[in-house]
C-alpha cells in the first residue's frame, strides 16, 4: 500500500480532519472521495483500509456499507464473534466518541456499577 496522505487542515474531531465547503462541514476523506467518485450511495460509508482515519489518500479508501464498516472495525481490534464476557458483538456494538467500538451490553453494566458506586458514595 502507498504511504498515507493527511489531510491538513485545522479542526480535527474525532480524529477525523474536516473541511468546509459550500456552507457544509465535510470528513476530509469524505470529501476526497466524492471529488474523484462522486457522489457516496445513500446508506455507504468510507472505510479507512489504513486505519489512518486522517488520510485521505484515494487508494486507502473504499466504500462499504455501515454494516460492513463496523464489523470491518470489530476485525481491526478482535476477530472473535463474542466479547470477553460472552456477549454476541452482532448488533450489539456501541461506537464511543473516539471511533472506537465495544459491547454495548459490557457497557451498559459498566454504567451501572459506576451509577451504583456514585450513589453509594454520594
Ligand atoms: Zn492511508
Ligand atoms: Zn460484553
Amino acid at each position: 500500500m502507498t504511504e498515507c496522505i493527511e489531510a491538513k487542515t485545522t479542526t480535527k474531531v474525532f480524529g477525523y480532519h474536516q473541511v468546509r465547503l459550500k456552507g457544509k462541514r465535510w470528513r476530509a476523506h469524505r470529501w476526497a472521495w466524492e471529488l474523484i467518485n462522486g457522489p457516496i450511495p445513500e446508506g455507504m460509508v468510507i472505510d479507512h483500509m489504513c486505519s489512518n482515519r486522517a488520510c485521505v489518500a484515494i487508494d486507502h479508501l473504499r466504500v462499504v456499507t455501515q454494516r460492513e464498516n463496523i464489523m470491518a472495525g470489530l476485525h481491526n481490534i478482535d476477530n472473535r464473534s463474542h466479547c470477553n464476557q460472552g456477549h454476541p458483538f452482532e448488533g450489539n456494538i456501541m461506537v464511543r466518541k473516539n471511533g472506537r467500538r465495544e459491547c454495548a451490553e459490557c457497557n451498559r453494566a459498566r454504567s451501572r456499577a459506576n451509577y451504583a458506586k456514585q450513589k453509594a458514595g454520594a
